[in-house]
């Protein structure tokens, strides 16, 4: 008996010791690192509400696929007068009140009884058209591919936008395009020869390269294969009330509130897709 406790108590002594020995080591290790500045410190709240940091961290949530499950009217990220150089107060209301709120309200309508397309983003659901039960395929086209345009054109578009193009993107326009002014003068054309509504899209499409084209209606270039970088909507309610019937002078003044930052984030993603892609 007393032979057997002593055994116990022994192997319990070396547990612990040897638990103490890896505490030690532990601490001593986090000690060194932490001295190197091995190890990533918390930014302190304060710091990151006055950097950038935070705002990267909105701008890249916004370039994650959206949910389905349900899908959700985001915020506009400034207030409705902010672009009003470009677009009026109105309008913007109405266009994200109203316009955008209804293409999130039908998209949910239309999968209401489809629980498992619910578990797909938005953009699955578009690039994947053929597989959607046959009756919903055209409400999702057209109120999936609204949401999914519009979540876009709200981001790409800043009261501090305009100027020059920045970044990666402005070189890749010019060796695509020629030149900035000629980049914009082809997107303009392409904007006011779409007949009806629809979109004027920069895309990177299948082969990687840089591509002005035009969908019709709430078509997404991902139902191509193409990657929207940045795209203006043509559709009469994004410009009726201060330009009523001149789509080109709206185009012409939309580069006003063009976000270079955003389309840059967008680029690089498409890039990223791609090599993803093989
Ligand atoms: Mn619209």
């Amino acid at each position: 008996m007393f032979s057997i406790n002593s055994k116990v108590r022994e192997l319990i002594m070396k547990f612990w010791q040897q638990k103490v020995g890896y505490f030690l080591v532990g601490i001593t290790l986090f000690i060194l690192l932490y001295a190197f500045k091995l190890v990533p410190i918390a930014i302190q709240p304060s710091i990151a509400k006055q950097s950038p940091v935070t705002h990267l961290a909105t701008v890249s949530s916004s370039l994650a696929e959206l949910s389905a499950a349900p899908a959700q009217l985001p915020p506009l990220p400034y207030a409705d007068n902010a672009l009003s150089k470009v677009i009026d107060a109105q309008t913007m209301k109405l266009h994200h009140d109203k316009h955008h709120a209804t293409y999130v309200e039908n998209l949910n309508d239309a999968l209401k009884y489809y629980p498992d397309l619910q578990k797909r983003s938005v953009e699955e659901l578009l690039r994947d058209q053929d597989r959607l039960p046959e009756k919903i395929r055209t409400p999702v086209r057209n109120n999936g591919g609204g949401h999914l345009n519009h979540t876009m054109f709200w981001q790409i578009m800043s009261p501090n936008g305009g100027g020059q193009p920045t970044g990666a993107i402005a070189a890749e326009i010019n060796k695509t395009f020629g030149s900035f002014d000629a980049f914009k003068k082809q997107f303009n054309e392409a904007g006011s020869d779409r007949f009806g509504s629809g979109w004027v899209w920069l895309v990177r499409n299948g082969q990687g390269q840089l591509e002005i084209m035009t969908t019709p209606n709430q078509d997404s270039p991902i139902m191509n294969d193409s990657y929207p970088i940045m795209g203006n909507d043509v559709w009469e309610h994004a410009y009726y009330l201060k330009y009523q019937n001149r789509r080109a002078e709206y185009l012409n003044n939309w580069w006003n509130i063009v976000n270079w930052a955003e389309v840059n984030k967008r680029s690089l993603v498409s890039l990223q897709q791609q090599s993803s892609r093989g």
